[in-house]
């Protein structure tokens, strides 16, 4: 086959293909859309339009009574030149961006990742909290200023059976600014989630790092995990299957970890080309079609499988035996989801080498010899301690 004929063959897949992820990703944008709707429409009510309201009302006489009266820049003439409370007031909200923010964000951030190390207990912790921010602002105020009432509020009746004089807290110009930065760290929940799904990302993944199958990579290359490395920002490296090269793949990840870069890179050179085997690639276009596919241990993952194109269908064993769906029954006991995900080894599993062996595997990461639960088989490592950062 001639390189023009291998392009052209691939070149209307590839455009399909393009079609196919372009109303994936509007479907995507769709949904995230209408996910957020209600809270587009909460806040286009109760904070744009008062927003919008509440300049055009700065420039004018407004007594809420008779219709606002349009007088230009005077009511900014007079909040610089003439009122007394603005300096106070600007003062007091830039120490509380200087201090409180930063305490905010300070606090969420550590409790987020002490949540997201915890071993035991973690829904308890993330509702602990999370609890005060849905109290109302109001009711949250109301407990803070019966907690640190000066004359009978818990926090000074401890503090006075400990000798210390507590102080006036609301009361006090000096303590009021600590006790509304109390105020506001209490309330750190939602903070705390954002950084806490952000240190999570894929919600309890610990993979860092993957090495690229050398043997896929050597027909369809390595470019298609190109926008997974920018998406993602996790080192991929493409690797042979000889110990050296397993070896170095290793190194080089970790390299990469080390450095806190995320590059997608080809440890499989003497074999692996960034295209592949054109020829090969055509072929599998031309006789095969993306589609939806379900993995075991995993789910469902849109366009992650292959189907024979139409033309191809007779050789279809779904079709030709009329089988209309293949649903495959995992074992119960079987954890490789987990195991696939980095969340558990092999030995964690109460199946591994007793009913689940190579003769009689249970699940995917037992059936080849390169799964995780068979190399842990055939390697011994029947019972190493689980370490986990
Ligand atoms: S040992 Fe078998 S049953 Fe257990 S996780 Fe591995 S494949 Fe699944």
């Amino acid at each position: 086959m001639t390189e023009t004929a291998v392009t052209a063959g691939a070149a209307p897949f590839t455009e399909q293909r393009r079609q196919a992820r372009r109303r994936a990703a509007w479907r995507r944008r769709r949904l995230v859309l209408f996910l957020m709707s209600p809270w587009i429409v909460g806040f286009g009510v109760f904070f744009g339009y008062p927003l919008v309201m509440s300049v055009y009302l700065s420039f004018t006489h407004y007594d809420l009574l008779s219709s606002p009266k349009w007088i230009g820049w005077a009511n900014y003439h007079y909040l610089f030149t003439e009122d007394p409370q603005v300096g106070p007031a600007v003062r007091n909200t830039l120490w509380l961006i200087a201090i409180m923010v930063p305490l905010q964000v300070l606090f969420a951030f550590g409790v987020a990742m002490m949540v997201a190390r915890a071993r035991r207990g973690v829904g308890f912790f993330r509702t602990v909290f999370y609890l005060p921010a849905l109290a109302p602002p109001v009711a949250a105020t109301m407990a803070f200023v019966y907690l640190l009432n000066p004359a009978t509020g818990p926090v000074n009746v401890i503090l006075g059976h400990l000798g210390i004089s507590g102080p006036l807290w609301f009361q006090s110009a000096g303590w009021s600014k600590p006790s509304l930065t109390l105020l506001g760290i209490w309330g750190v929940g939602n903070l705390m989630i954002i950084f806490l799904a952000a240190i999570l990302d894929a919600p309890d993944n610990r993979v860092q790092a993957f090495l690229g199958p050398g043997h896929v990579c050597t027909v369809v290359g390595y470019a298609e995990y190109e926008p997974l490395v920018l998406r993602y920002r996790v080192p991929i490296v493409v690797t042979g299957f000889e110990p050296v090269d397993m070896l170095e793949g290793i190194l080089m990840t970790v390299e990469q970890l080390e450095a806190g870069e995320a590059r997608l890179e080809n440890q499989y050179r003497r074999v692996v080309t960034r295209e592949g085997n054109r020829a090969s690639v055509a072929l599998i276009h031309e006789i095969f079609e993306v589609c939806d596919r379900k993995w075991r241990g995993v789910g469902a993952i849109p366009e992650s499988g292959w189907r024979l194109r139409e033309a191809y269908r007779d050789f279809d064993a779904e079709r030709r035996f009329d089988v209309k769906t293949i649903e495959t029954s995992e074992s119960s006991v079987c954890i490789s989801g987990e195991i696939l995900r980095g969340l558990k080894k092999p030995h964690d599993c109460p199946a591994f080498g007793r009913d689940c062996t190579p003769d009689t595997p249970l699940g995917a990461t037992m059936v080849s010899s390169e799964g995780a639960c068979a190399a842990y088989f055939h390697y011994g490592r029947m019972a190493q301690p689980v370490i986990t950062p």
